[in-house]
């Protein structure tokens, strides 16, 4: 993970989540990409250290477990970047122009200066993050997949070289690959302001959730709304474990018999009730960063 900034529910249920059931049957190692951020945000590294120590503290707080995975900080393992040297040698430049989320990036975030080196090979440098643990699976979201592709392609051509040296990644789908935002946008990002962060504090969560988008054709609560495509239900069904009381309130929307106060409330009390366990041991782990 990369650490540009806090950390947010589209984190938890996208990585995080999913993250912490790997421990189990698999050995893994998560890491701070700390030399990926610079690949967009190397103009302004300053935050770069906090926003580290922020993003391992969320890490424990959801339940990963340092004792039983490997941390680590990409930077403080320099040959992250040996190999990345060595993998440039046999790629040819054509293989990462053609990534699709190159161009698109670059459009996303047209502010920035993303003509560099750096930005064209960040693909590369993940192959390298893979490869050099012998790693077999990568768990990612459907937007990663072609970068793994590419890692294969790239595996494949320097053991073409060098003989059988490096192993081909498989990616490991993530289920909740997309966590729609607040205003009911395509994805929850820092980037959109559509976040709620693991850090905000129950208040903040009511209010944020307060603001959610709803069925826009829905003026009063005896209008019957739409519960498909809502991303007020679709928080539900994603955070609120309590089913029937979920079911009520998708028959009343769809009936006109409850106002959209209730239903984010309920909402809220829902993430609350997921997130204070976090903030308690989040608030505990940060009294010693140590
Ligand atoms: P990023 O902060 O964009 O570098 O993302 C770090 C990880 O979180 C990646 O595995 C992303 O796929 C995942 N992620 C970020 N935002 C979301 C979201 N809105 N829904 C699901 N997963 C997300």
């Amino acid at each position: 993970m990369r650490p540009t900034g806090k950390l947010h529910l589209g984190h938890l249920v996208g990585a995080l989540q999913n993250w912490v059931a790997l421990q189990e049957p698999y050995d893994c190692f998560y890491f701070v990409a700390d030399w990926h951020a610079l690949t967009t945000d190397y103009a302004e590294t300053s935050p770069l250290t906090q926003y580290a120590y922020d993003n391992a503290i969320d890490w424990i707080a959801a339940g990963l477990d340092p004792e039983r995975s490997t941390f680590f900080v990409q930077s403080m393992v320099p040959e992250h970047a040996e190999l990345y040297l060595l993998l440039a040698m046999t790629t040819p430049v054509s293989w990462l122009e053609r990534v699709p989320t190159y161009k698109e990036q670059q459009d996303a975030l047209a502010d920035k200066d993303l003509s560099s080196i750096g930005f064209l090979s960040y693909p590369l440098l993940q192959t390298s993050d893979v490869a050099i643990y012998d790693g077999n699976f990568v768990p990612v979201g459907d937007d990663q997949v072609a970068h793994l592709e590419l890692a294969r392609e790239v595996v494949r051509r320097f053991n073409r070289f060098y003989g059988n040296v490096l192993v081909e990644p498989q990616p490991l789908l993530t289920k909740m690959s997309r966590l729609p935002g607040l205003d009911g946008g395509k994805k929850m990002s820092k980037s959109l302001g559509n976040t709620i962060l693991l850090s905000e504090d129950a208040e903040s969560v009511k209010r944020k959730v307060r603001s959610m988008y709803t069925d826009p054709k829905r003026i009063r609560p005896d209008v019957p709304g739409t519960v498909e495509g809502n991303p007020v239900f679709l928080y539900h069904d994603v955070f609120n474990p309590d089913a029937a009381e979920v079911d009520d309130l998708k028959a009343r929307y769809r009936a006109g018999k409850v106002g959209d106060v209730e239903v984010k409330d309920k909402l809220a009390k829902a993430l609350n009730a997921a997130l204070e366990p976090m903030r308690e041991r989040r608030q505990e782990l940060a009294s010693r960063p140590e």
